[in-house]
């Protein structure tokens, strides 16, 4: 007998796919049906982890559900539908490439893992990948680990941190994966949600999943970027079930997730505060640079406006065209 369902992507290797209906954590087997391609879309993976899909499995009499069994790596499920998706994130396989892989679709919010020190943050690099989020249309949250090691040394750091970033509209959140300070608020903001967490290295994303939920290893199955340069390798992105009701993305590195096509005027429109603010600006559009009667600069000169991120905003500008 054949059933026919909806199920989410929950892991996604090469030509093979696991569904689960979610809230429900019960993987089976699922391969595409011929060629679905994305009206539109150049990206080399027309599914990806977080979709909504169609599919229909001839499964034995008397398996009426999904995940009865029926459905096996010999019988896999067919997918074939993918449902509009709300929102989705790619990167490109390398700068210059046109194309682009679909890391995950369908994300509630995005939090952004961040240190003050070891490593250092770099306020430009995370601005850009704030813009991205603006982009995608993915709430941001900023969570700032290891707090444990330099709350009393960088006190006055991670102030400014927060009235920079809050002064923006961006949630900041402070843990420590080490000592469980703030995970359970951590914990409870990805309750019900599909979330993406992203962070350059180092910052503590993977002990954080595994703070989360120790049932969770991060590290398994985890890819380098330099297998996303070739274009036969198999990319490998894979959502997580926390214990506690929530999915997690996990992004391997943040190398090409940050880089963004913008024409120049359209930079400010992906800071939020500045967008705010430009409503004031005599021309439009104006870039924020040298137009008399520019309300963001003035927002800049009162303080209003952090210089931190104009600055970062400066440096957009400057880039803007590079990645094509
Ligand atoms: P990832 O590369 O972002 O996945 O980072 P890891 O989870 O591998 O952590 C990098 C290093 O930072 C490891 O040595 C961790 O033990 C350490 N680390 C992670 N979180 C914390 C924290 O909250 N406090 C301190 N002191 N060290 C941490
Ligand atoms: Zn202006």
């Amino acid at each position: 007998m054949v059933i026919r369902g909806q199920a989410t992507v929950v892991k996604h290797t090469g030509s093979h796919y696991l569904l689960s209906q979610l809230p429900e954590w019960k993987l089976f087997p699922a391969v595409l049906r011929g060629r679905i391609r994305l009206k539109g879309s150049t990206a080399t993976n027309p599914v990806a982890v977080g979709d909504v899909v169609k599919f229909e499995a001839e499964v034995p009499e008397g398996c009426s559900a999904a995940c009865d069994g029926g459905i096996t790596p010999e019988n896999p499920a067919v997918i074939t539908e993918v449902m509009p998706r709300r929102n989705y994130i790619i990167r490109k396989s390398t700068n210059l490439s046109r194309q682009a892989h679909v890391i995950a679709a369908n994300l509630d919010r995005a939090f952004i893992i961040a240190t003050i020190d070891f490593p250092e943050v770099k306020l430009p690099f995370l601005d850009r990948i704030l813009v991205t989020c603006e982009v995608y249309n993915i709430p941001a949250t900023i969570v700032l680990n290891k707090v444990d090691l330099y709350r009393e040394s960088h006190r006055e750091m991670l102030e400014a941190f927060h009235e920079i970033y809050e002064g923006a509209g961006y949630p900041v959140m402070e843990v420590s994966a080490l000592t469980g300070e703030g995970i359970d608020e951590l914990r409870e903001a990805c309750r019900g949600c599909l979330s993406l967490f992203s962070g350059v290295s180092g910052v503590g994303k993977s002990s954080l999943i595994k703070a989360l939920d120790p049932s969770l290893d991060p590290r398994v199955g985890e890819i380098s970027d330099a297998h996303l340069q070739g274009r036969h390798t198999t990319t490998f992105y894979e959502m997580y079930a926390l214990s506690s009701l929530g999915f997690i993305v996990d992004t391997p590195g943040l190398r090409g997730f940050g880089l963004v096509d913008l024409k120049k005027e359209e930079v400010a429109l992906y800071f939020p505060e500045m967008l705010k603010a430009s409503e004031g600006c005599r021309f439009t559009p104006c870039t924020h640079t040298h137009e008399p009667g520019c309300a963001v600069k003035e927002a800049v000169e009162a303080g209003e406006i952090s210089y931190d991120r104009y600055s970062s905003y400066l440096g957009m500008l400057e880039e803007e065209g590079k990645y094509r």
